[in-house]
């Protein structure tokens, strides 16, 4: 019987880890709370939503959204308007013939 616990509670904590991992959140309150209580950090590691640096690095990385050149928030590469900003995004190339995206601020 204690053996059947002790594997639900380290199969309960591995999946609440691997969770807490795919969402890119690592942080040591959760990682104790998943290790001692798992089915409560299992419960916390499903809701918590993933981390947003790491999911703005994964979109930008995919190509899927490009940052606003004036406010930095993700908007769709194909916008002429910031929908954060309101900034008329406009594209060009540089000196090098690298395509850049340049903001007019709306004053
Ligand atoms: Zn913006």
């Amino acid at each position: 019987m204690a053996g059947i616990l002790f594997l639900g509670w380290i199969l309960l904590a591995a999946l609440g880890l691997t969770i807490m991992l795919a969402k890119g959140r690592t942080s040591c309150g959760l990682i104790i709370l998943i290790l001692l209580i798992p089915i409560v950090g299992l419960v916390v590691a499903v809701v918590i939503s993933p981390d947003p640096e790491r999911e703005k690095a994964k979109a930008l990385r995919k190509g899927d959204a490009v940052e606003c050149p004036a406010c930095f928030s993700l908007i769709d590469p194909r916008a002429s308007v910031c929908p954060n900003c309101r900034a008329e995004i406009t594209t060009g190339l540089d000196m090098r013939g690298n395509k850049i995206r340049q903001a007019n601020i709306p004053s």
